[in-house]
Parts: C-alpha cells; sequence; structure tokens
C-alpha cells in the first residue's frame, strides 16, 4: 500500500497516528474528565484501550474502543526528599522536561522526541541512547492505574498521592513485570518516576566517521559520551553521522575530533534534505539537559515527518556481527530507507522490554512512508538479524510471521508467558485485548 492508499483507509473518531499510516479503527474516544468517569468508562466498555499522543506506527493501541486522558486533571508533582515527580500518565515528556527543569530537576534520559506520552513510552519499552542509560521505563518508580474490574490500584512505590485515590496496592505484581505493559494491564492514571538534580548536556555532530575505525572499537566509541547515535545508510562506508551528547560535570572539556573526524561546524539534521533547525542545539555549546538529550524540539515537526519506522533490540554482544549483516543488507535497503540509527543502552529486568537480561544495542530504520516496500523488506532485515534472537520494538512495524510471532517472541523474551499468566490474572475477561496482543500471542 503506497501513501496515498495508506491515507485513504477512513478513520473512526481518533482519527489517525502521527505518521499517519494507522487509521485508528476504534469507533468509540472517550475523553474523561476525572476518575470516576474513567473508572465508569473502563467497566462499561467490552473492549477497551488507553490511547497515549499516537506516535506508534504499529496497532498496539487500537481496539474497539479506546480512552485518551488528555482531558484528566492533575499536577506535575516533585518529591525532592524521595526524588521522584509524580505526574499525569498523559504528560507528555516535553512538558514534563520543561516543569522539572524549572524546579532544578530532570529525567536521565530522553527518546529521540519529547513529543510523546509518558505512560505510552514507557509502556512501550521507549528508550534512547546510552551504554550506561536504561530505557526510559527504567526510572519508573510506581504506577497508578485502572484495572479491569474498575479498582484505581498501585504498582511499586507510587508517590503519595495528593487525591488518595489508590485503594491498595496490587499483591504479587511488582514493576518490572507492569511497566512495560503494552496497555493490556490497566489504564495507567499516574507515573512516578525518579529524578535527579538538573544538569547540562554538550552535543557534538560528527559528519563521515569511517566504519572500519569505529568498529574497531565500537565500544570506545558508543562509550565516548553518556548518549551515542550513530546515523547510517548501511551502504557507505563512513557513518553519515555519529551524534555524542555528553554531560558536563567537573573535568568535563570540549572536544573538536572523534577518531581522526572533525566535529561538524554547523548544525546537521541526520537526514541531508531536511532543515537542521528542528533538532537541538549542537556545536559542543553546553546548555540544559531537556534541549539536548533529545534529538529533536518540542516546537518542531520530529524526524522527517513522512516516515514508517522499524527498530529490533539485539544483546549487546552480537553488535559487530548484526552491523555486518545490515551493512551486507544495505543495497536491498536502498530504496525505502532514510536512514538508521545504531543506539546502545544499558540491560534491565523488566518483563517485556526490549533491554532485557543485559547490555542492549538498538538498530532503527526510518523508512520513506510506502507501507508495501516496508512490508516487502522487513523479512530480510529479520532474517539477517535472526541469529541474534532480535526483539521488535513494540511500537514500530514489524512482522508477525518473523521476529514478532508468538514462537519467536517467546524465545526472545524469558518472561513472556509470565507476561501472558499475568495479564490473564489481571484481566480475565479480555477487557483490554486487542488484535495486536492477539496476533502476537501476548494474549489468549
Ligand atoms: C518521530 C518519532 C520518533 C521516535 N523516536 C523514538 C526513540 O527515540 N526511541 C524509541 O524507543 N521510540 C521512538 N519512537 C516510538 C515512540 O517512542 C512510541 O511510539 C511512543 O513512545 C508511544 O507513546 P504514545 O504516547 O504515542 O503511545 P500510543 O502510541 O498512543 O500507545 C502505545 C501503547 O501505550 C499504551 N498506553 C498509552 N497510554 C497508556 C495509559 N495511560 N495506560 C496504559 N497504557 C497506555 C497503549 O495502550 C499502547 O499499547 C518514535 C516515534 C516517532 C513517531
Amino acid at each position: 500500500m503506497n501513501e496515498d492508499a495508506a491515507r485513504a483507509e477512513a478513520p473512526g473518531p481518533a482519527g489517525r497516528n502521527w505518521a499517519g499510516n494507522l487509521a485508528y479503527r476504534a469507533q468509540q474516544l472517550h475523553e474523561p474528565r476525572s476518575l470516576e468517569e474513567l473508572r465508569d468508562v473502563v467497566v462499561r466498555e467490552p473492549r477497551l484501550r488507553a490511547l497515549g499522543s499516537r506516535h506508534s506506527f504499529t496497532d498496539v493501541a487500537d481496539g474497539d474502543a479506546l480512552v485518551s486522558l488528555d482531558r484528566m486533571p492533575g499536577d506535575i508533582e516533585v518529591d525532592a526528599d524521595a526524588g521522584t515527580v509524580r505526574l499525569p500518565a498523559g504528560t507528555r515528556y516535553g512538558t514534563l522536561a520543561a516543569a522539572l527543569h524549572e524546579r532544578g530537576w530532570a529525567v536521565h534520559n530522553l527518546a529521540s522526541l519529547p513529543h510523546i506520552s509518558v505512560a505510552g513510552a514507557v509502556a512501550t519499552g521507549t528508550h534512547g541512547s546510552g551504554d550506561r542509560s536504561g530505557t526510559l521505563a527504567t526510572a519508573v518508580r510506581g504506577l497508578e492505574l485502572v484495572t479491569a474490574d474498575g479498582e484505581v490500584v498501585g504498582v511499586g512505590a507510587a508517590q503519595a498521592a495528593g487525591d488518595g485515590a489508590v485503594a491498595r496496592q496490587l499483591p504479587d505484581v511488582d514493576l518490572d513485570a507492569a511497566v512495560v505493559g503494552l496497555g493490556a494491564l490497566g489504564v495507567v492514571t499516574a507515573v512516578t518516576l525518579a529524578i535527579e538534580p538538573t544538569f547540562d548536556v554538550a552535543q557534538e555532530v560528527y559528519p563521515g566517521v569511517p566504519w572500519d575505525d569505529a568498529l574497531a572499537d565500537l565500544d570506545a566509541v558508543t562509550g565516548s559520551a553518556d548518549s551515542v547515535s550513530l546515523f547510517t545508510d548501511w551502504r557507505s562506508g563512513a557513518i553519515g553521522q555519529v551524534w555524542r551528547k555528553s554531560r558536563v560535570v567537573a573535568g568535563w572539556e570540549p572536544r573538536t575530533s572523534l577518531l581522526g573526524v572533525p566535529r561538524s561546524t554547523v548544525e546537521l539534521h541526520p537526514l541531508e534534505d531536511v532543515d537542521p533547525r528542528s533538532t537541538t542545539a549542537q556545536l559542543g555549546v553546553p546548555g540544559p539537559w531537556h534541549e539536548r538529550l533529545s534529538h529533536f524540539r518540542m516546537e518542531h515537526t520530529p524526524s522527517h515527518g513522512q516516515e514508517l519506522q522499524t527498530e529490533y533490540l539485539v544483546p549487546r554482544e552480537h553488535a559487530v556481527d548484526a552491523i555486518g549483516a545490515l551493512r551486507r543488507l544495505g543495497p536491498r535497503l536502498a530504496g525505502a530507507l532514510l536512514v538508521s540509527e545504531v543506539r546502545t543502552m544499558a540491560g534491565d529486568q523488566q518483563w517485556l522490554s526490549g533491554a532485557y537480561g543485559g547490555p542492549t544495542v538498538g538498530f532503527h530504520f526510518t523508512w520513506r512512508l510506502d507501507v508495501d516496500a516496508v512490508a516487502a523488506l522487513l523479512p530480510h532485515v529479520e532474517e539477517a538479524l535472526g541469529p541474534f534472537s532480535p526483539r521488535p520494538h513494540w511500537a514500530k512495524l514489524f512482522t508477525v510471521s518473523g521476529a514478532g510471532s508468538p514462537t519467536a517472541l517467546r524465545a526472545a523474551y524469558p518472561r513472556f508467558d509470565d507476561f501472558r499468566a499475568l495479564a490473564a490474572r489481571l484481566d480475565p475477561q479480555g477487557r483490554f485485548h486487542n488484535a495486536f496482543l492477539e496476533r502476537h500471542g501476548l494474549v489468549g
């Protein structure tokens, strides 16, 4: 299906996702204005899905009926003693970041864009980059959610709620089980995140770093800053751009070269034909964390805008071999690929996290908005990465016959069946089921 055909499908009342490739088929969109209204919607709708900021490329959020929390009231509350912030689940990272910075606080990392909702991002295992930096979900210290029976429950060490709405903590459910929850366990109403004192970051971009030099010691490259991204077309002998983000701490000094390649003296967009004004400040100039940790600015369209995305997470020890496999595939991807991004992340214990179990590397693909061309290529990408047990990013496009088959997912996620059992226990009637969860064997 090409761009025009993808857009031709008529959406329900929730409209389309950010990319426009998905017309939400749900025939009901609820927008409750209070916790009571939300609880009422949950017990009334036999099939209901929570909708975040609509940035996923898959139908992970879609269902028979949707509930958006955009009209729910709530404040961003910092608990300085606990080092946490409690926020309404639908809050965008960009809104949260500005509020935290103003009060002298920060979160540990951001994704490439600040436009996404906190609940949707953590529910899908969204991440930034950094050898020592866990996914965004690893900052979660507590969740408050409305479960299938309409009860408001807490998981983890939720910051004391001003409204005292949480009826009880869920017994036998810990955060590792529930944070990357894909909307299958309930509607999250508030999230408590770990925070730290605000810090400055300097961002530098290096165009044209030879692959051979980088692969000679990849750990040195990805460990050379707090967050490193490699942008590549997989075909060239050089990495198109290396982005480095470094915390400005005692002893920090500006750097001007990477493996002998000089730092860019002009700001760059990862895509040659897109205006770099939409990107965050570069050139090694220190500034607030939230104006550097994401690649793109809140007030601009992130990335390309007319695109699809895919990403696979692979155990870090396979990084060099997986890069080799993708470079061999590069010529085949040429017509459909806008750019790829390689990022690293620290491992975690969250059951459905792409970084479960140990250090991880992510291979991201920004594709042209051509659904058919991407669908035809995905089996080849998954075959190339097959030897490395790729975990597909839940929010980005993947197949149901390869890396996204229930069999492959069960092999890639050691706690897959535990998650199924938890979802069945919390939601025995399947109120939060949808086609995505069923297709990939996550419920049922
Ligand atoms: C331009 C662009 C750049 C991106 N860059 C990155 C990146 O750098 N790193 C990365 O990892 N990903 C990236 N993504 C993917 C993106 O992070 C996810 O698509 C997004 O975080 C999902 O959040 P959302 O609010 O849009 O959720 P939605 O797409 O609306 O929903 C996603 C899932 O979250 C669930 N959910 C949402 N709200 C709730 C709630 N209140 N309670 C329970 N469940 C809920 C939904 O049910 C659904 O299962 C990018 C996407 C785009 C469009």
